[in-house]
């Protein structure tokens, strides 16, 4: 029974990578942790006790804060750096993160042999004037 995983795009750079699916408990970890709390109920008791139902309860909830970190910490890009979590709830935060994140990417010694970033192109009104004119851009062509 290994963790089942979705082959996703990220929403940014558009970079393929996994991500777990499951995101909360299922009835998979009911009947595990159920079988545990069992298990724990005979060996400390020697027979069924009710009080074993905490042991169900306590591995529900850690089955669940595990999931929910495991699910939090792949749903992030390791390419960008985009988080889309964080975009649905504050998109210029996020934005900040992928800026910092592609700073210190740029800082890496192995940066110029990656794969390039496709990133999404900027809308003209986004882009910043060019302060040399529009001969600068025929500079290069010429040289
Ligand atoms: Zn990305």
């Amino acid at each position: 029974m290994s963790p089942k995983k979705e082959k996703v795009f990220c929403a940014f750079c558009r970079t393929p990578h996994e991500v777990f699916k499951e995101k909360s408990f299922g009835l998979r970890h009911m009947i595990l942790s159920g079988l545990a709390s069992l298990c724990l109920s005979f060996v400390i008791w020697k027979t069924y006790n009710p009080k074993s139902l905490l042991f169900f309860v306590t591995g529900l909830m850690l089955a669940e804060v595990f999931l929910r970190l495991r699910w939090r910490l792949h749903i992030n890009c390791r390419t960008c750096g985009f988080d889309p979590v964080l975009y649905k709830k504050n998109p210029e935060q996020a934005a900040e993160n992928v800026k910092a994140f592609l700073v210190k990417r740029q800082a890496e010694p192995g940066y110029l042999l990656r794969k390039p970033l496709d990133l999404p192109p900027r809308p003209p009104s986004q882009t910043k004037p060019n302060k040399l004119g529009p001969s600068s851009k025929s500079l290069s062509t010429r040289i």
